[in-house]
């Protein structure tokens, strides 16, 4: 196995060996840009460190190699005394973790060589600013010494010297604070910083190996779902230098707006400073377009490569580079993080200029962006209004509009959101250790830093509001206070607004309203009816592309008109289940309690009666919103004890009564029923099918109800395609009963009607032994509907009511799985099931349509499952079925 790639001999398609920075640093060198020399140390050397806690055998001398090519093709020699050839370590994993992993530069520099550098930079202070950094960073992330020591000691270096920047420190000033930062490294670790420059180099290669596992590195692969052993590859470069005077300097670019995917020119640039600077937010940047009168021919050229990188990679792209004395180095390029608006208008932006085809333009964005875009939105005309006060105006850095109390530190972020508050993340500027804060916040307010500074660029990859860069917000971290401009303070507590798509702050609570992109699903607005930002034109033509190619159905989970007619109007094509005992909450619940209670067949008649008319009336309802679309009707499937009046209120009650010697007969009855009804485990308990085959006559009233209803809409010239749904079914007999009772129903009212009603009958597989037996199941329905909540429940053995709140939180931690199996379908065990049952049904009855209409229904990646196992729809809640559309059509492209 080869462990060291040249940049010459990588590609762009090699992420998995070389990382995404190394891979795309190699396919810039092969286009032929500036990119300065260098190597990629594969994921495979880091994954076999990590595992056996040695660097592979053969890396020592493979890296040798490399390095004496590297050498040779610069003409110097690492570290060399009179003109050092200087490198950078740098982390880069398969996927983007930003900030996450270390980054060591300079390495190279040492007590001899920074003379030589200065010698032939002919600057002194720029080299001893090198190697200052070199000390400072090889010290914090190679040796592991506490950076905030480092900090204090530049700190009081420009104290002294009275500089409010590191640009008033002169060469002395810099000498004198390496003899410092030496000094801490001596005291806190015991060593002396290592002056040979390969081991310089070695031990910064597996500092990069070690910083995969560290525990920030571990959470926010968590939290972003990336594997924890792809491990990381390491990029040795040869340094160039954006410190080097005021005709140097370094930056990023973005092809397009990250934020709203509009073309122009994007980025921020440092005059006289070195890479992690920009990124930091350590000093104030520049707008991009100002290299322009700064160095045009950098300016042009940079604007011609980022023209070059987009036709190229077919997308937007983001950038690091560096000008060194007017001379323009390539560091970094990949596909670039986007806003959820952004990706949708890039992708249709691309699809016009012939770069990508729909297919493609379907996998640039996704479900969870569409989802996000249909998150409200904060009222302007309230915010502007005077009733809220605006504090402030920072960079619309992350989309979304976030209310919560201010809070100054990760610590109090996470204390506070653990017991339920919603919190606004504010510093002056963040860093990875804040990264818990950002998680538990609401949205994130930074004073300082542009775009791409890091609270800007980990809360866009969270999808989590935020505004960073906002000056004029005075953040005092240590008296938890912020100071806006007329001496407005704002203490922890205090509840303020960020708005992440205009960069507004306000004191106060502001108040959302809809998106435009659901005012569109809704039919109140165009497509074309916003030109101006073109986001609702862009979704629409996204969901007809999705529309075009997505083989799934998707139904909505609708039990009333208003919920079907929704649903109908954001696109569902039909309903996939109706939950008639949603039909009996309120105050129809006691005629269900009287139902279930009733002694003699006639108070049983009677509470039937009751509910007859009433149920008709809904459904006909219901038929109406969905005319000429399917409508499965499930039976009634209550956990019992939701319909009963509880059981401890009722025994309190009863026995106050008695110990006043004032006990009414009928509540005495009703809690002996209720007693008698009342059960440890009721979701295992008479549910579903077992209480339609319990309590004589009630599947046959529903039965009827719909048969009826279904006769009233044909009579009235209508198309009503109704289907009736058996739930918790376990076996085929519990199935023939009900059947057998329905079709002697639908037969009676067809007879009374004169009308042929054609009311397919199928049943809910969501019990394992269901699953087991569906070809048995099949011989008596003619449709399959995954009721995945129960079927999750049953194949785990876990609550589904009580799960999330006792356990699941440790078993997220601790990795058992990264997402809760009720959210996301378990392809292993109960999609194995789903997939074992589809086939054994279809097996029996060709023809049996198939659907899911779990919650999973409207999980973006459950849906790709089911289009997999091949079901014909999926149903989920009227406001998630764009999102099943979109990632039913992104399955099939
Ligand atoms: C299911 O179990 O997946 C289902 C859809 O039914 P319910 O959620 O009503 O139990
Ligand atoms: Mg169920």
């Amino acid at each position: 196995r080869k462990f060291v790639y040249d940049f010459t001999e990588g590609n762009k398609d090699l992420k998995d060996l070389l990382g995404g920075k190394g891979a795309n640093l190699a396919e810039m060198t092969n286009l032929g840009l500036p990119v300065p020399p260098g190597f990629t140390i594969t994921t495979e050397a880091c994954k076999e460190y990590l595992e056996s806690g040695a660097e592979p055998a053969a890396l020592r001398d493979e890296v040798s190699a490399h390095l004496d090519a590297l050498e040779q093709q610069m003409g110097k020699r690492l570290g060399q005394a009179d003109d050092p050839l200087l490198v950078s370590v740098r982390s880069g994993a398969k996927f983007s973790m930003p900030g996450m992993m270390d980054t060591v530069l300079n390495i190279g520099l040492s007590d001899a060589s920074v003379n030589g550098l200065a010698a032939q930079a002919d600057n002194e202070r720029f080299a001893w600013d090198s190697y200052r950094r070199l000390v400072q960073m090889f010290g914090k992330t190679v040796m592991g010494v506490d950076g905030d020591l480092f900090e204090e000691a530049l700190e009081a270096a420009k104290r002294a010297k009275g500089a409010d920047s590191d640009l008033g420190l002169d060469a002395a000033d810099l000498r004198q604070l390496v003899e410092d930062f030496k000094q801490i490294v001596v005291k806190e670790t015991g060593r002396d910083f290592p002056q040979e420059p390969r081991e310089q180099m070695d031990l910064a290669v597996r500092a990069v190996f070690d910083s995969w596992n560290t525990e920030r590195a571990k959470l926010y692969r968590r939290q972003e779902r990336i594997p924890g052993d792809l491990g990381t590859a390491v990029n040795v470069c040869s340094m160039v230098f954006g410190n080097l005077g005021p005709d140097s300097g370094t930056g990023v670019a973005f092809t397009r707006d990250p934020a709203s995917g509009a073309q122009g020119t994007y980025g921020d640039y440092l005059q006289d400073a070195q890479g992690e600077d920009v990124v930091a937010g350590i000093r104030n940047t520049v707008p991009l377009a100002d290299l322009e009168g700064i160095d045009k021919t950098s300016y042009d050229q940079l604007m011609a490569i980022m023209q070059t990188l987009e036709t190229h990679y077919r997308d937007l792209c983001d950038i690091e580079f560096t000008i060194e004395r007017g001379h323009l180095w390539m560091l970094q390029t990949r596909v670039g993080k986007r806003t959820a608006a952004a990706a949708f208008r890039i992708a249709t932006q691309l699809v016009d200029q012939g770069l990508i085809t729909e297919a493609e333009a379907l996998q640039r964005v996704n479900g969870a962006q569409l989802s996000q875009l249909m998150f409200p939105r904060f009222d302007d005309t309230v915010a502007e209004g005077g009733e809220v006060r605006r504090i402030g105006w920072g960079i619309a850095a992350s989309p979304g509009a976030a209310v919560g109390k201010a809070v100054f530190d990760s610590y109090t972020a996470v204390k506070w959101s653990r017991s339920g508050e919603q919190v606004i993340l504010i510093r002056r500027e963040t860093n990875p250790d804040d990264l818990n804060g950002m998680i538990a916040a609401e949205g994130i307010l930074t004073s300082r830093g542009g775009k791409t500074s890091h609270a800007a660029v980990v809360a866009r990859g969270m999808g989590k509001t935020c505004v960073c860069g906002a000056e004029e917000l005075e953040v005092d971290t240590k008296r938890r206070r912020l100071t806006a401009p007329g001496g407005v303070v704002i203490e922890e507590g205090d509840l303020i607004s960020i708005d992440g798509s205009t960069g507004k702050v306000y004191l106060g609570e502001v108040p959302v309203v809809p998106s435009p992109v659901v005012e569109y699903f809704e039919g109140r607005m165009h497509a074309g009816a916003d030109e101006a930002d073109g986001l609702v034109q862009a979704v629409h033509r996204v969901m007809a592309y999705a529309d075009r190619v997505r083989r799934l159905r998707v139904r909505a989970n609708a039990d009333n008109a208003e919920d079907a007619s929704r649903a109908r109007r954001f696109g569902a094509q039909g309903i996939g289940l109706c939950r008639t005992e949603h039909m009996f909450l309120g105050e129809r619940r006691e005629m269900v309690e009287r139902l279930v209670l009733a002694d003699t067949d006639a108070e049983r008649e009677e509470a039937l009666g009751a509910l007859l008319p009433l149920q008709k009336a809904d459904f006909i309802e219901l038929f109406e919103a969905m005319d000429g679309l399917p409508v499965t009707v499930r039976l009634l499937d209550p956990p019992l004890h939701e319909f009963l009046p509880d059981i401890t209120e009722l025994s309190v009650r009863v026995a106050l009564a008695e110990s006043r010697n004032d006990a009414n007969e009928n509540d005495l009855r009703l809690l002996q029923a209720v007693h008698k009804l009342h059960e440890q485990n009721p979701m295992l308990g008479l549910r579903g099918v077992r209480l339609g085959l319990v309590i004589p006559g009630l599947f046959a009233m529903q039965v009827r109800a719909i048969a009826e209803a279904a006769a009233h809409r044909k009579a009235a010239k209508c198309d009503p395609r109704a289907e009736i749904m058996i739930p918790l079914v376990g076996t085929v007999q519990e199935l023939e009963i009900v059947r057998e009772e329905a079709d002697r129903v639908i037969a009676e009212v067809e007879a009374a009607t004169g009308t042929r009603l054609r009311l397919a009958i199928g049943t809910m597989i969501e019990l394992p032994r269901a699953a087991l037996t569906a070809g048995q199941i099949a011989e008596a329905a003619e449709f399959f509907s995954f009721g995945t909540n129960d079927l999750t429940q049953t194949v785990w053995g876990f609550s589904r009511d009580d799960v999330e709140a006792s356990f699941f939180t440790a078993y997220l931690e601790k990795g058992i799985f990264g997402v809760s199996p009720f959210e996301t379908i378990d392809k292993d065990g109960v999609g194995s099931l789903v997939r074992s049952a589809a086939a054994a049904g279809r097996a029996t009855r060709p023809d049996l349509k198939l659907g899911i209409c779990g919650e999973h229904g409207g999980d973006p990646e459950s849906v790709h499952f089911f289009h997999d196992v091949g079901l014909d729809y999926v149903s989920c809640s009227p406001f998630r079925i764009p999102v099943a559309r979109l990632e039913a059509g992104r399955a099939a492209a």
